[in-house]
């Protein structure tokens, strides 16, 4: 891709997003036709403009949610819980710089964890009982 190309593409995005993608990028007509979504990861949506064919996808950020509706009996978790989580979030911000697959880090987080927080509960001499008491009480 030339220094052109890219510095062409960057404009075309830009001024279609600060259009809100209500207008072609390529010949700025309004009438531009959207196709099925796929709700993934990702959600996308294929667009055509008839005026010149121009085709080109949507890609669409979650950036925020509205609660419509709270559980009556909100989950409350344990002293454990949050131990587990709290050092899982630790992990992650110290491996943050490094390219790699966050699926396999999961997984292995997911065994190593539990152990990390058996070892500090023991050091601590937090009891089973104690751990699995309700997190603030
Ligand atoms: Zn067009």
């Amino acid at each position: 891709m030339t220094i052109m190309t890219i510095i062409e593409n960057t404009i075309l995005k830009r001024t279609y997003l600060l259009n809100h993608g209500t207008r072609c990028p390529f010949c700025d007509a309004v009438e531009i036709i959207g196709h099925n979504g796929d709700f993934g990861v990702d959600a996308t949506q294929s667009i055509t403009c008839p005026s010149c064919g121009a085709k080109w996808i949507d890609v669409y950020k979650l950036d925020d949610i509205v609660v419509t509706h709270k559980p009556d009996n909100k989950p409350h978790p344990s002293v454990r819980d949050i131990m587990c989580q709290r050092i899982r979030e630790s992990l992650y911000n110290q491996i943050e710089w490094i390219d790699n697959d966050l699926g396999i880090l999961e997984r292995k987080f997911e065994k190593l964890v539990p152990h990390l927080v058996d070892e500090a509960f023991s050091v601590a001499g937090i009891s089973d009982k104690e751990q699995q008491e309700p997190w603030g009480k």
